[in-house]
């Protein structure tokens, strides 16, 4: 979805925060309060000034309601509400896009996703001066076993797609860097998934394991619907591979029917055939051959426009001297440098 209504970070009027949060939030009015509750004490204590940007994707139960209670004393909470529910993904980018702080971190809204490694994600960016801290699950007990296959499943063919760096059950829990958060705001992308964009960046990153807890309250909204879009989503967002089946089923049947046709032409001369069978059949399968090949032909192109129109930049540049002149005469400030 590609956000062209976000405000850019307007510095001039709002003081910039260190952190943001983004939380996507879906019908969650039980696991809600409970999730401020915890998240609250955590980003007060952490001793940098933060926001939080709470993206309501069209909830239809209490939601709004609440999310409106909590803000009443709760300032750094910024409110975003999505007229229809767009779904987790679309929510990301609304928040990912408005999000002013120097990082940024998403989390659920349904406390699966601990929040006190926040705090550990910011120190081992800070520390280590990363771009990118995955919050990598390190145990999916409390997943059912359907969940855990399917994921399992998932990940293994995003690995094959994206490449090795994509580090293995990595959700969307992590924090960004600003240059991150600019460099994803960069891309055209229509339906981005960030679980495989943010690898494929290919900025410096860290991991920080956590354990997956069980919802805290209410149900998922995921149902197997959305997990089989998301990953079509995925598998189409970076590869045209599946264009190329055509391509591989119509060489495979050219070998076959190279294969029936010296089957063919024995029986025939055996006359061990009904007369018409072997001139039908050697036609049937080198038409059906020709006719793959050609559709794998059409796949290939259609595969490079694809490519195109996704336009994707084809570097993001780590450094450049010149940014750091700019700094050392003081006309940039170094965490806002574009
Ligand atoms: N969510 C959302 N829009 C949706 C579905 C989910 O914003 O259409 C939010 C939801 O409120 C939660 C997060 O995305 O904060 C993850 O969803 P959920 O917990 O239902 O998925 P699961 O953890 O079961 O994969
Ligand atoms: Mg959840």
């Amino acid at each position: 979805m590609h956000d062209a209504a976000a405000p850019a970070r307007d510095e001039a009027t709002q003081p910039v925060p260190v952190l943001s949060v983004v939380i996507p939030i879906y019908n969650e009015q039980e696991a809600l309060p409970l999730t401020v509750a915890r998240l609250r004490p955590i980003l007060d204590g952490m001793g940098v000034s933060y926001e939080v940007v709470g993206i309501d994707d069209g909830s239809t139960d209490a939601t709004p309601v609440i999310m409106q209670k909590i803000r009443q004393d709760w300032p750094e909470l910024r409110i975003v509400r999505f007229a229809r529910n767009s779904g987790h993904q679309a929510a990301l980018t609304a928040g990912i896009h408005r999000a002013l702080g120097d990082y940024v971190v998403s989390i659920d809204a349904d406390l699966q996703d601990p929040p006190e490694k926040i705090a550990e994600m910011y120190a081992l960016a800070r520390e280590k001066d990363l771009d990118i801290v995955y919050g990598v699950r390190g145990d999916r007990g409390t997943d059912t076993f359907f969940k855990r296959r399917t994921a399992g499943a998932y990940y293994w063919l995003m690995r094959k797609l994206v490449g090795k760096n994509m580090p293995n059950q990595a959700g969307d829990f992590r924090l960004l860097s600003r240059a991150a958060v600019n460099a994803l705001k960069s891309l055209p992308e229509h339906q981005p998934v960030y679980r495989l964009l943010v690898p494929w960046l290919g900025f410096s990153s860290g991991e920080v394991v956590y354990v997956r807890e069980e919802r805290v309250a209410g149900s998922t909204h995921y149902p197997l619907s959305k997990m089989i879009r998301l990953a079509l989503d995925s598998i189409t967002n970076f590869s045209a591979s599946p264009l190329r089946l055509a391509t591989w089923l119509g060489l495979t049947s050219f070998v076959i029917c190279f294969g029936l046709a010296i089957y063919t032409t024995i029986q025939y001369a055996l006359g061990a055939t009904v007369p018409g069978w072997a001139s039908l059949f050697i036609g049937m399968v080198f038409l059906g051959g020709v006719q793959l090949v050609c559709v794998g032909l059409l796949g290939e192109y259609i595969g490079r426009i694809y490519s195109a129109v996704q336009a994707r930049p084809a570097y993001f540049v780590g450094y450049d001297s010149a940014d750091e002149d700019a700094v050392a005469r003081g006309e940039r400030n170094p965490e806002h440098a574009a």
